[in-house]
């Protein structure tokens, strides 16, 4: 039976839109060109697209002819994909979960990879941090979000979107906040806005704290209560007497701290512990 709500594509394939997989699917023809514009493919690189969908991004991707992996979770959109690039041996469809896929299989190609997609808003903050324990094996990646997690990935110092997703990425990456896209520009709409935006990974990393997890346990306890002063917020990880050795002001708050600033606290704490 024919469902009224799908929408057919061109090779007659029935698709309703799926809302536990994110599903808001592009059909500006103007966004897909900026999108791709701003990846600019070039022959010889690999990327990688997460989420392609019924194919918006993928067609052009494809055509450049370089090495394409697309990881799409639903199994009718998958198959589709397979099909319509059957006869492209450079562009391989894994019907898999990207928090789960290994990208080190990725890997051992003589490339970094380039990544694109627009993400599933509900995972993406986790497939975020999932790719950035492989930063040095990525050269970009240009991802459609939630316009509110753009900016809070973009915040600097004194800025109110800033905090610990902002801080924890500009500690691997560049962050460039590319254009807003409007909701009008998919089917069906999202009820958020949404942005584009460039994670470049630190070639050479600016800041190198002796341990992330350090960092990443400081600036969590220090923004899981914003409004206390540091000397109050960090009071189970850092003594009056290890901050006193800081070149720091324990009566500011988390927000008055750049990274520089919390990379030197988890390196005191740090070397504290291995006394
Ligand atoms: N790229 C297409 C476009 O721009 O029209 C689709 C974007 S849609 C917002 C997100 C896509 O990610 C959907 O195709 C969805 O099925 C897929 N997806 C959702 N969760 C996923 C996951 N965990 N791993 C891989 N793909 C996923």
């Amino acid at each position: 039976m024919s469902n009224p709500s799908a929408r057919k594509l061109n090779n007659g394939l029935n698709h309703t839109p799926r809302k536990r997989f994110g599903q808001n699917f592009l059909h500006d023809q103007g966004i897909i060109q900026r999108i791709i514009d701003e990846v600019a493919p070039q022959p010889g690189q690999h990327l990688l697209e997460i989420g392609p969908g019924q194919g918006a991004l993928t067609g052009h991707l494809a055509s450049v002819g370089t090495r394409l992996d697309c990881i799409e979770l639903d199994r009718d959109l998958a198959q589709f994909l397979v099909g319509r690039h059957a006869n492209d041996t450079h562009v391989t469809i894994h019907q898999q979960d990207i928090l789960k896929f290994p990208i080190e299989s990725l890997e051992p190609t003589p490339h970094s990879l380039r990544v694109i997609g627009n993400l599933p808003y509900n995972i993406s903050t986790p497939v975020l941090f999932h790719l950035l324990r492989h930063h040095a094996s990525i050269d970009d990646m240009v991802f459609m979000l939630q316009l509110e997690v753009v900016q809070r990935m973009a915040a600097g110092v004194g800025d109110k979107n800033y905090g610990r997703l902002g801080l924890m990425l500009q500690y691997f990456c560049e962050i460039e906040h590319l254009f807003n896209v409007p909701s009008a520009a998919f089917t069906p709409q999202p009820k958020v806005s949404s942005a584009i935006v460039r994670l470049r990974p630190h070639r050479v990393m600016p800041l190198q704290a002796r341990s992330v997890d350090t960092l990443q346990t400081v600036i969590r306890t220090a923004f899981n209560q914003r409004r206390k002063t540091l000397r109050n917020s960090l009071k189970t990880l850092v003594s009056d007497a290890l901050f006193a050795t800081l070149p720091i002001d324990a009566s500011q708050r988390p927000e008055n701290l750049s990274l520089a600033d919390y990379v030197l606290v988890s390196d005191a704490i740090y070397d504290e512990a291995q006394r």
